[in-house]
């Protein structure tokens, strides 16, 4: 038997639309790679929008430990200033987002597939989709939502990666003095050739996740001690947070090839592609996660009101376009040296900096949900 809706890929938002779907009563078969939920490179911070979104899906994160966020703090050489959030905001690992998300998605009903890989898609006969998977088995559907992330499959790949970004991922064990100073916020910390973020996520551990173009990394490659000890040297701040600090991963994660900016144009009858397959923001601004359920909720809704995945895909370019551009130039801004030097001291000045940024880089939702419902 036909599968109705074949999904290849279950993070955010092969398991949100997956969710979405099948509640719909539509047959849903989801291929994930891992057999189950891993660590992922992510700075792990949850916008007001993705908490609205992950809320309407039945996802509570304050049970699942999400930590509330209320102030982020910029950090550039030997300044730092802080601002409100202008939404509600959590960090939450990935690890336990995306166990929710599975389970979630197998209660709803939706065929799981974990431990396959898709290694081709193609067209059949009938002008249907088939996947070939990892064990030389096919799937078979009419539609196909693609949301395998930063991995592209074969024929269906995004732009190189200009920059060459290369990212990490180490969860700490702070010093009880710093984790006290970073409670509720934040911080994002800005170097030459990219910045990073700290913040507390569940069990009392804190995530740093940092951003570089390959051609900033100190000699030594990609050496994480010696990307550590540069990035610490560029922003004291951030040698002030990690003294006293316990790693707590064997060794960092890492992913290189990140294209900024990327939005997907065109694509193909039946082939509705969602989250980092639709668009790639930069990571500063933390809406990575809101946009992979944001796009898979109107991939959904398109599919369901049978609206051509070709038309699909241009209205969402359009729609998030200003964003996205808004998102790179901001981008760019901190990765100027000038910027650097000047912007903690002007948003000491004009904290409304910060917010008016937050919320220009954001992707507008539709329902409104409140801080109150949505952690506790
Ligand atoms: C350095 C960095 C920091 C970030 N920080 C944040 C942040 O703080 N907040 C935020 O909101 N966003 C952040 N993001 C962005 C966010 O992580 C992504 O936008 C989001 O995970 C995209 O969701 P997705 O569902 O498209 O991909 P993913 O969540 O990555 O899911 C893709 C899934 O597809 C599976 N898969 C891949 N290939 C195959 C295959 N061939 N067959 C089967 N399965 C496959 C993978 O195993 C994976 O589970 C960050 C990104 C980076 C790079």
């Amino acid at each position: 038997m036909k599968d109705e809706v074949l999904i290849l890929g279950g993070g955010v938002a092969g398991c949100a639309a997956s969710i979405a779907l099948a509640r719909k009563g539509r047959r849903v078969t989801l291929i994930e790679r891992e057999t189950t939920p891993r660590h992922k490179v992510c700075g792990e911070f949850l916008s007001g929008e993705a908490l609205e979104d992950l809320h309407a899906l039945g996802i509570d994160v304050a049970s699942l430990g999400a930590v509330p966020l209320d102030h982020v703090r910029l950090a550039a050489a030997h300044r730092a200033a802080e601002a409100p959030l202008p939404f509600p905001a959590a960090s939450l690992t990935r690890k336990a987002l995306d166990t929710a998300l599975i389970a979630e998605a197998h209660a709803a009903g939706v065929r799981m597939e974990c431990g396959r890989s898709v290694q081709a898609l193609s067209r059949t006969a009938n002008n249907g989709w088939q996947a070939t998977l990892d064990d030389g088995t096919t799937r078979e559907a009419p539609v196909v939502f693609l949301a395998t992330g930063k991995h592209d499959l074969r024929g269906y790949s995004r732009p190189t990666d200009p920059h060459k970004w290369v990212a990490f991922k180490m969860y700490f064990k702070l010093s009880p003095t710093q984790a006290a100073e970073l409670t509720g916020a934040s911080e994002l910390m800005l170097y030459p050739g990219g910045y990073g973020g700290i913040q507390p996520v569940e069990d009392g551990m804190a995530n740093l996740c940092c951003v570089i173009q390959h051609k900033h990394l100190p000699s030594g490659g990609h050496r994480w001690e010696n990307f550590l000890a540069k990035m610490q040297k560029d922003c004291p701040h951030l040698a002030m947070r990690l003294d006293g600090a316990v790693p707590l991963l064997e060794k960092p994660l890492a992913i290189t090839h990140i294209p900024y900016g990327y939005i997907r144009r065109t694509t193909e009858d039946g082939l509705y592609c969602i989250g980092d397959q639709a668009a790639v923001i930069p990571s500063f601004t933390g809406d990575g996660i809101s946009i992979a359920l944001h796009t898979a909720r109107c991939a959904v809704t398109a599919y369901l009101a049978a609206e051509p995945a070709p038309v699909f895909q241009a209205k969402l370019r359009s729609a998030m376009l200003p964003q996205m551009r808004l998102a790179e130039i901001a981008a760019d801004g901190l990765n100027n040296s000038f910027a650097r030097a000047v912007l903690p001291f002007c948003l000491r000045v004009w904290p409304g900096v910060m917010r008016v940024t937050a919320k220009l880089t954001r992707i507008t939702q539709q329902g409104v949900v409140t801080p109150q419902t949505v952690i506790s």
